[in-house]
């Protein structure tokens, strides 16, 4: 067993029930996973010792929401956007097209290079999606190259209908065929429920079918406009979490805040699509458990970076630092379904980030500012 002391640490975030907040903290780390946690002074001895020399640290990012396994840029649909021309879904099957054609080191390549961006801004557990395969031979490979990347991957299959199939013919191959093949490498089931993409009573299939064979439910829903029978789906199916949730009605949050739902807020999508910011308050203020996650993808939102999440929060959509914090650390592990990870009391996996700032607030307070000083693994 080898144990390592953190210590000089100016503000310790844990989110620990009792004691959420310390100052002049330590923590000790043994076999991966936090030992100890209290006061400097009172630090037990330990084989190795890390000083952070009065920095703040907090639980590694969780971003539960991210689509890193693609070829290709969209680079030109972002500058027609900022031109003036709205997001509309269909510039999925564009990067469905080049995923396609990329051999499996190169999207296994793209996606690690990603993988390291994301951790080098804090980010210490990213979830995976398919659904730029669209075949029962593309997805499955997004989803087994995913798998040797993270423990949570998640089955898109329906993401989009792909060019060359009908809508029913599609749902039906989703449900059947390709979930076989897709499951083996999935935690999750997904379903992009909105104009454009999916309706709700193909939500239902596919998302019943990928619970059936195992999987966990979870949802793309009220992106584009009010969706209360996605929202109901979700929640009746017990959906981890439903994301996007741009646009929600007084019945959708009373709905979720009594369910064990997490509603996931993107705002690198609404930064991206030009599109108005979900108001964030509205949901705490009721109760809704909520999350912060990146989706990154080449399309609607180009970010692996949760600190630029956690200042869109705050700055357009009414939460608090700490609020922020919280919701792309354990409300994001709760969107996973997750309590080892997103916080840093006793026996949480020792996922943590030392930033160069004495607090967390400069996440906020100095947006596109680089502050993680490392990521230590232990
Ligand atoms: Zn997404």
């Amino acid at each position: 067993m080898t144990s390592t002391l953190v210590t000089g640490i100016g503000l310790l975030v844990t989110h620990d029930a009792e004691r959420s907040e310390r100052t002049d903290a330590a923590l000790v780390v043994e076999d991966g996973f936090v030992a100890w946690v209290g006061d400097a002074v009172d630090a037990p001895v330990a084989d190795a010792a890390l000083d952070v020399e009065g920095r703040c640290v907090i639980p590694g990012f969780v971003d539960s929401h991210s689509h890193i396994m693609f070829a290709g840029d969209r680079a030109d649909e972002f500058e027609a956007r900022m031109s003036g021309q709205p997001y509309e879904a269909g510039g999925i099957r564009r990067t469905v097209r080049l995923t396609r054609q990329a051999t499996d080191d190169q999207l296994l390549a793209n996606a690690q290079r990603l993988l390291a961006e994301a951790r080098a801004q804090g980010t210490t557990t990213l979830e995976i999606k398919s659904g730029y395969g669209l075949t029962v031979e593309d997805e499955s490979r997004a989803l087994a190259l995913a798998a040797t990347l993270t423990a949570e991957t998640t089955f898109l299959g329906a993401h989009v209908v792909p060019d060359g199939i009908t809508r029913d013919e599609y749902v039906d191959l989703v449900c059947g065929e390709m979930l076989e093949a897709c499951a083996p490498h999935a935690r999750w089931i997904d379903v992009f429920c909105d104009t454009g993409a999916f309706t709700v009573e193909e939500a239902r299939r596919i998302l019943t079918a990928g619970r059936d064979a195992g999987l966990g439910v979870r949802m793309h829903a009220a992106q584009l406009g009010p969706n209360p029978e996605a929202l109901a789906l979700g929640v009746s199916l017990d959906a981890a979490a439903i994301d996007h949730c741009t646009y929600l009605t007084d019945a959708d949050i009373e709905l979720l805040a009594g369910s064990s739902t997490v509603a996931t807020l993107l705002p690198g999508v609404e930064f991206s699509t030009r599109r108005p910011y979900p108001d964030a308050r509205r949901l705490l203020d009721a109760g809704v458990a909520v999350a912060l996650a990146c989706d990154c993808n080449p399309g609607s939102s180009y970010t692996t970076s949760m600190p630029l999440c956690i200042a869109l929060a705050v700055r357009e959509m009414g939460l608090t630092p700490v609020e922020a914090l919280r919701a792309a650390t354990l409300g994001a592990a709760t969107a996973l379904r997750r309590s080892d990870i997103g916080h840093l009391a006793v026996g949480a996996s020792a996922d943590l980030v030392v930033l160069d700032a004495p607090t967390y607030v400069h996440l906020a307070y100095r947006p596109g500012v680089p502050l993680v000083h490392r990521v230590p693994t232990f």
